[in-house]
């Protein structure tokens, strides 16, 4: 991936946050309370060619850098964060067969990606299996030249409406990704959406689990074919430093339109003769807040130029998502705090904040796991 010229990322930075400025802010909470699927917004964001940011040019994706992908993923969380989350598992397939593709999987399967139809998700979570993803029991039995696939995933977002799933699966060699084409909707062959999965915030997209009824797909469909056999795991755990760059990202982005509402309403707010920004506690907290923002940031876009460069990032991105996503949730928080008795009501977005600000810190690996990445990282680095 070459390094976008910063000019240019700025640009789209900007055009991005004047549309979610015009389009997204004034609907997003009325779409998120009725836990409404935003098409439009996902169309004008294919027209902006937003779905293959980071997609090769000769596939017809944008081709900009993961500098470019978070400036964007962090504005359209500071409008509305399930808007990132629908770029999020599409941008994960798309890296997964960018980087371990064959040239003809990459050739049918990235063209459709760029433009956002047909739209990807990640499928490796199952009920057992979520931390502890060496668990999954879903299973693909070879048969010919087919693979026959058994088994449920849970938590798969966009899995409804998406029309490719990087799916993993047990095979004889161990786990391995396969790419499996489907029409949107709730069934499809032997997949069904047998469950929507009602949450506290990050609505509006579907978080689904999935039933794999002996759905067949063929061997080409496995991703990196016949060497990518049980080679499954390492390759999503690899993307997903991609995905917790974005959740990362994400989370600026929540935490930077708390920080913004809480010092607007600061000034604005007297109590005792004067604005209640003049109130040192208050003061205290606004700098706090303001000094996490700016640390969440720069440790987003240093995991984003460290992967950038093809260097190995698990303890830079999980070190950025473990820091932004505690910051977002600390800063929802205050944000809501400082708001007083309305900063409860649904009239302002910020308790929409606070519902959607855990979410990064379960998703892409809990904070949990997260520490446990970075410390074996730092044993490893300091090793005596
Ligand atoms: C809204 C939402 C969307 C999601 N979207 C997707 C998706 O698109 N695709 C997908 O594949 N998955 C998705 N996930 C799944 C997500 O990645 C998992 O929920 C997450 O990894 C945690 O797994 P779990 O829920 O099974 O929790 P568990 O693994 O059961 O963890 C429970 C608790 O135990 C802690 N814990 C577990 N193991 C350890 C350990 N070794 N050391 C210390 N603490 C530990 C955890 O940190 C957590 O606090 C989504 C989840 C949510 C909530």
């Amino acid at each position: 991936m070459t390094t976008t010229d910063p000019e240019v990322r700025d640009e789209l930075r900007a055009t991005v946050r004047r549309w979610v400025e015009r389009e997204v802010l004034p609907i997003a909470s009325d779409f998120e309370h009725a836990d409404t699927y935003p098409a439009d917004l996902v169309g004008q964001m294919q027209a902006m060619g937003l779905f293959g940011i980071t997609i090769q040019e000769e596939f017809g994706g944008l081709g900009l850098d993961l500098m470019a992908y978070i400036a964007v993923v962090e504005e359209l969380a500071a409008g509305w964060m399930s808007l990132s989350g629908i770029i999020n598992t599409h941008t994960i397939a798309a890296s997964l067969i960018m980087g371990q593709g064959t040239p003809a999987q990459q050739a049918r399967w990235l063209p459709g990606l760029a433009t956002g139809a047909p739209r990807g998700c990640l499928s490796l979570s199952e009920a057992d299996a979520g931390s502890d993803t060496r668990n999954i029991s879903c299973r693909a039995r070879r048969d010919g030249d087919e693979y026959v696939i058994s088994g449920t995933k849970t938590w798969v977002t966009n899995g409804e409406r998406a029309g490719i799933v990087a799916l993993a699966a047990r095979t004889d060699e161990g786990i391995t990704c396969f790419i499996v084409e489907k029409d949107p909707g709730p069934t499809f062959g032997g997949i069904t959406v047998s469950k929507n999965i009602g949450k506290l915030g990050y609505k509006g997209i579907e978080t689904v689990e999935m039933f794999y009824d002996d759905h067949r797909v063929g061997a080409d469909c496995v991703l990196g074919g016949e060497e990518g056999l049980g080679h499954g795991l390492g390759f999503i755990l690899s993307a997903l430093e991609v995905g917790r760059i974005n959740i990362a990202s994400r989370a600026v982005g929540v935490a930077r339109a708390a920080f913004e509402h809480a010092i607007r309403y600061a000034q604005e707010r007297h109590t005792f003769g004067k604005p209640i920004a003049e109130h040192q506690s208050i003061q205290n907290k606004l700098a706090d807040m303001g000094t996490k923002l700016q640390a969440a940031r720069l440790l987003t876009e240093h995991a984003a130029a460290l992967k950038q460069s093809g260097a190995r990032a698990d303890v830079e991105a999980g070190m950025a998502k473990l820091f932004a996503s505690e910051t977002a949730f600390e800063l929802s928080t205050e944000a809501l705090r400082i708001h007083g008795g309305v900063g409860y009501t649904t009239e302002l977005p910020v308790e929409r904040y606070f519902r959607d600000a855990p979410l990064m810190i379960i998703g892409e690996g809990t904070n949990e796991i997260q520490r446990l990445v970075i410390a074996r990282g730092l044993l490893r680095r300091y090793a005596i």
